[in-house]
């Protein structure tokens, strides 16, 4: 029987951090990592097949990123896991044994069970190169396109088959109000909306699909309204469920989320097997409830907890903050943490800054955009609960030291008072730079809420 220290289940964005995080930590282990398919794709990067990069063979992770840590690994799909002796079974007919088991088996697209959604030409977004290099090849002939979410996923969609096929007739159907909603304030929707419609993409906004109709193949969808659209083609955009089969086969505790639950150092009701990634329960950062959160941003965090803490604990999991950024137009999006709508329904009282301001200084350098700033406290300690970028591209990294700001539970007068580099061809000019105007701007707008100590007379 083939045997290792350690068997990672999944080659994707947990599986992968998860076997380099354990041979660093522990490099006298060795470390099989276990995946049933060939090829990796990139999955944030599966939008972009259908427009910039052009094909899913030009969007993979390339194999070297494990035989450059050492790590073994094995094409082949696990079918039983043995709990008590620590056995794998394979499809392929291998028995492995180890000491610690990590499954970051990933998620699936949901399906929701709408009247005729198997028909052909419908496609939920699975990461698998040759069904989207069909699902290409069907594009390349369609003449309308619907979307159904208008998320992260299917505004992305959407920008990269508008890049592809300038004649296609795009549409987006979403049962919220707005575009993003889920993740911006409706200021933010209101641009990104506009940058999409701003390339000819409909957006049916608040209607939802009742029904996918055709003989066969999908010919149209029938929306709440009562409206009938026409489409040869659907692409799906609305989320993943967590792929938890072999878990539940192997007798491991399922959560609330339906993830397999984990505790804070990522370990199962099993303490040799651990999980992460969209496989894995999760707990939001802010209250410590259930969160359906599902990124690769999260999956690489719970990977490098679950792989540091396979032969004793050494990290701690403090729950999902929730980070975003995508790129619509020449305008990035970006947020993280609570947004202002959500911070008030879960109850906060907050306050609120914004600063927009040239990311250059002076603004005649090259590169100059603007880029907006917002954050939200909770009024009484101060403590950051959010932040919301749009603008410059470098927002997409901002919102990655906003999120650390979160992290830290750092309050508006920490974050006015940090100090930052700045520089002509990089960045804002000290005086307006965002992050600190916007947490100054709160504080200012606290004094009208406050009871706070303050100067007498
Ligand atoms: C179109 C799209 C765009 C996205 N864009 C972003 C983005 O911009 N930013 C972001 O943060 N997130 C994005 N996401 C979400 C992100 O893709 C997921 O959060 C991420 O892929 C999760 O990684 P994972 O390793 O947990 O699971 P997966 O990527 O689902 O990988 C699961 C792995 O497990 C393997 N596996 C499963 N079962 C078995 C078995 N029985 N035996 C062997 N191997 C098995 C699979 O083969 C695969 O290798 C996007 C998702 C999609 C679909």
């Amino acid at each position: 029987m083939r045997k290792a220290d350690v068997i990672v289940i999944g080659g994707s964005a947990a599986g992968i951090p998860a076997a380099i995080t354990c041979r660093r930590h522990y490099p006298e282990k060795s470390v099989l990592l276990v995946r049933s398919e060939k090829q990796v794709l990139i999955p944030c990067g599966i939008p972009y097949i259908f427009g910039t990069v052009g094909s899913p063979e030009k969007n993979l992770i390339p194999d070297a990123v494990l035989e450059k840590n050492g790590v073994d690994f094995l094409v082949d799909e696990v079918i039983d896991i043995d709990c008590d002796s620590r056995v794998l079974a394979t499809a392929g007919g291998e028995e492995i044994g180890c000491q610690r088991l990590v499954l970051a088996t990933g998620s699936v697209p949901m399906v929701p069970p709408i009247p005729g959604v198997d028909k052909e030409n419908i496609f939920p977004m699975k990461k698998d190169v040759s069904y989207l290099q069909h699902v290409l090849d069907v594009l390349d002939g369609a003449s309308d396109l619907v979307i159904v979410g208008c998320g992260f996923i299917g505004v992305e969609i959407a920008e990269e088959c508008r890049k592809r096929r300038k004649d296609l007739n795009i549409k987006i159907v979403e049962m919220l109000r707005h575009c993003l909603q889920l993740v911006y304030d409706e200021e933010f929707c209101f641009k990104a909306e506009e940058v999409l419609m701003d390339q000819d993409i409909d957006l049916l906004l608040d209607e939802k699909v009742e029904a996918f109709l055709g003989d066969g193949k999908v010919e149209g969808v029938k929306l709440s309204s009562g409206r009938e659209i026409e489409a040869d083609m659907v692409i799906m955009g609305i989320g993943a469920a967590a792929n938890t089969g072999l878990a539940r086969k192997a007798g491991l505790e399922i959560g609330p989320t339906r993830g397999i639950q984990v505790n804070r150092y990522m370990q199962t009701s099993d303490e040799n097997i651990f999980a992460c990634g969209d496989c894995a329960e999760k707990v939001s950062f802010f209250d410590g409830k259930p969160s359906g959160l599902k990124l690769a941003s999260i999956a690489g965090m719970e990977a490098r907890i679950a792989g540091a803490n396979l032969f004793g604990p050494q990290r701690v999991n403090m729950g999902v903050i929730g980070v975003f950024s995508t790129m619509l137009g020449d305008t990035a999006f970006a947020a993280a943490g609570l947004t202002e709508t959500l911070a008030r329904e879960k109850g906060y009282t907050i306050i609120v800054g914004e600063a927009e301001a040239i990311n250059r200084h002076p603004g005649g350098m090259s590169g100059a955009a603007k880029l907006k700033v917002k954050l939200i406290f909770e009024a009484g300690s101060r403590v950051i609960l959010g932040g919301q970028v749009s603008g410059a591209r470098s927002g997409g990294e901002l919102i990655n030291g906003i999120s650390a700001c979160i992290h830290q539970r750092m309050t508006a007068d920490d974050i006015a008072t940090f100090q930052t580099g700045t520089h002509p061809a990089l960045t804002a000019s000290p005086i307006v730079y965002q992050l600190v105007n916007a947490a100054e701007i709160a504080i200012a707008n606290s004094w009208k809420l406050s009871t706070r100590w303050r100067m007498p007379g």
